[in-house]
């Protein structure tokens, strides 16, 4: 078995940065994160470990320091959470800060805001949160329902697939010659590198592992991706859910991972491979010797 990584994979800057935030705002006092801080559970667990708690609602904060994720949030959800008296802190990805940036300038030029990514994502949530009409597309049933605008403004969901995200533009254009369709591609650097990577990755291997959090939407979108490409993927969360019955002696496998899987995670799951390769190598060898045997 050839074990190989993808050029690019695993935790991005904007999810390490905002792991640094927390764990150094709970060094000087009690810390609450509003929302999960990555879609990963070993790194929530390590949070939690160091004292920080993770509510969902805002009701539920019960620390006078309150940080918002790298996912980002609404004006309005922030400044309801400040007049609670809460310290808001803010650890949004500065690619989140330019997605709200370039739909709040497409806004202001009179453009009907569509945001090509997941309703009930919390990032699409901060982005529409402050809106009064907008429209949420992720297929082409979505954008099929749209009513006509004179214009419309475009952006996505950070972590949408870019060339999915185009092809719904161009529907869009398509679907209404007469209106005016401006496009921001506010798909982040990270995203597009990994995408990138895995395609290539896909394209020469046997099997790909996809390592993530179950409800990681960028590792999800890894998944569909290398799909298209290899036969064999799977989806772990961790090195306890890989099984050796996925895995041939000559296979060539790759290994890929989302923006939120910490590198130990990925340290991991490689190892807990190179054993299955090593102990299918010498199952391998002795089918052969024994094939030889029977031969003579
Ligand atoms: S996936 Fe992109 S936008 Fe989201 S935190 Fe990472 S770098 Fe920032």
């Amino acid at each position: 078995m050839n074990i190989i990584r993808a050029e690019h994979l695993g935790m991005c800057f904007g999810v390490k940065d905002a792991i640094v935030l927390a764990l150094e705002t709970a060094k000087h006092g009690p810390l609450t994160i509003l929302g999960d801080l990555v879609h990963n559970e070993t790194v929530l667990t390590g949070l939690r470990a160091e004292g920080i708690r993770i509510e969902q609602k805002p009701a539920a904060i019960g620390t006078q320091t309150v940080m918002i994720t790298a996912h980002g949030a609404s004006e309005r959800r922030k400044s309801e959470t400040r007049a609670l008296g809460l310290n808001v802190l803010e650890a949004t990805c500065p690619l989140v800060h330019v997605a709200h940036r370039s739909l709040a300038k497409l806004v202001r030029e009179g453009f009907h805001p569509v945001i090509i990514g997941k309703r009930d994502h919390v990032e699409v949530r901060g982005m529409t949160e402050d809106l009064g009409e907008f429209d949420v597309v992720l297929g082409e049933e979505d954008v099929a329902s749209l009513r006509e605008r004179p214009r419309f403004g475009v952006v996505s969901q950070t972590t949408q697939p870019v060339e999915k995200v185009r092809r719904l533009v161009q529907l869009i254009r398509e679907q209404f010659p007469q209106s005016e369709v401006r496009f921001v591609d506010t798909v982040c650097q990270p995203t597009k590198q990994r995408q990138n990577a895995a395609v290539e990755l896909a394209q020469k291997c046997d099997v790909v592992v996809v390592i993530g959090g179950a409800h990681s939407n960028n590792t999800h979108e890894l998944v569909k991706t290398c799909s298209r490409f290899c036969p064999r993927v799977h989806h772990v969360q961790t090195a306890a859910d890989l099984r050796e019955e996925w895995f041939r002696a000559d296979d060539i496998v790759g290994i890929t991972a989302g923006t939120s899987t910490p590198d130990n995670v990925i340290a991991a799951v490689e190892s807990k491979l190179r054993q299955i390769a090593s102990v299918s190598k010498q199952t391998f060898s002795r089918e052969e010797h024994h094939e030889l045997h029977k031969m003579d």
